[in-house]
């Protein structure tokens, strides 16, 4: 390598330095927090119904001679809709990508979150429509927007979170078809939405507009959001990382917020 070559190297690195000091002195000064917005993935983790549930097996857990050592693993299946996951626009559209092509930059983005809770006021019947949100967001950045039903307290409680009906039917809170066409045309910034609940659509639905408005626009959904904690309505950044299945129509998700400290 020449001079001039070791000279230009070394003033990269120390941009690079620089630039990523930059970005990590702000996310560590000690005035974020990191949320997860994730229910845990066991057997008792609520799934859509017929879809096989997360089943969890130990396999080996071995303890070496005299406690020297030690190794452990388990095995675990599950279908692609359940727990806290994300599907795919493929899910509901032809056309759309699966999880394994959904891009970054469409996973890592600003988090508006949308409470109301005390619009549901617990009402395992209600469907939000437009006229519930005449103030709703600017458009502006791209964005994950998640609504708060006021569900996941229920999440413990399968037959309770589902609604379960004597004849097997589901009833929980979700969206209305206006609100998605509303999402889909009036911000174009938005890039997935989602729920406290099981599904983006509410328990009742039949034919799941909600779904197919949203993913024929290329949007994706997160269902089963844990918004058990607070979580400030803006300012916090959405991590929105699937597992990566190749062909997923849907995959377990880890959903994390980055959040600007509450000012006390
Ligand atoms: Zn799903």
């Amino acid at each position: 390598m020449s001079l001039s070559a070791l000279v230009l190297f070394a003033l990269y690195l120390s941009a690079a330095a620089e630039g990523q000091n930059a970005l990590n002195d702000i996310i560590f000064s000690g005035d974020f927090e990191f949320i997860d917005l994730t229910h845990p993935f066991d057997n008792e983790t609520v799934y859509w119904p017929n879809t096989r549930n997360f089943v969890f097996t130990r396999k080996t857990e071995e303890l070496g001679q005299g406690g020297s050592s030690w190794y452990a693993a388990n095995e675990f299946a599950a279908g692609e809709h359940g727990g806290t996951h994300i599907d795919a626009p493929y899910h509901f559209y032809r056309e759309g990508l699966h999880v394994g092509e959904l891009p970054l930059d469409k996973l890592i983005v600003p988090l508006i979150i949308v409470d109301v809770s005390g619009l549901v006021n617990d009402d395992p019947n209600f469907v939000l429509q437009k006229h519930h949100l005449d103030y709703m967001l600017n458009a502006g950045n791209r964005c994950v927007l998640i609504f708060k039903f006021g569900w996941s307290k229920y999440f413990h409680d399968k037959k309770k979170y589902l609604g379960v009906t004597e004849s097997d039917e589901l009833n929980f809170p979700g969206l209305g078809e206006e609100i998605a066409t509303w999402i889909t045309t009036a911000y174009k910034n938005v890039v997935g939405v989602g729920v406290d609940v099981a599904s983006v659509d509410p328990g009742c639905s039949k034919d799941f507009p909600v779904h197919k408005v949203l993913s024929s626009s290329g949007l994706y959904n997160i269902e089963n959001v844990n918004l058990s904690m607070d979580v400030p309505s803006y300012g916090c950044t959405a991590l929105v990382l699937p597992m990566k299945i190749r062909q997923g129509t849907g995959a377990p998700l880890r959903f994390v917020a980055i959040c600007p400290k509450k000012l006390n």
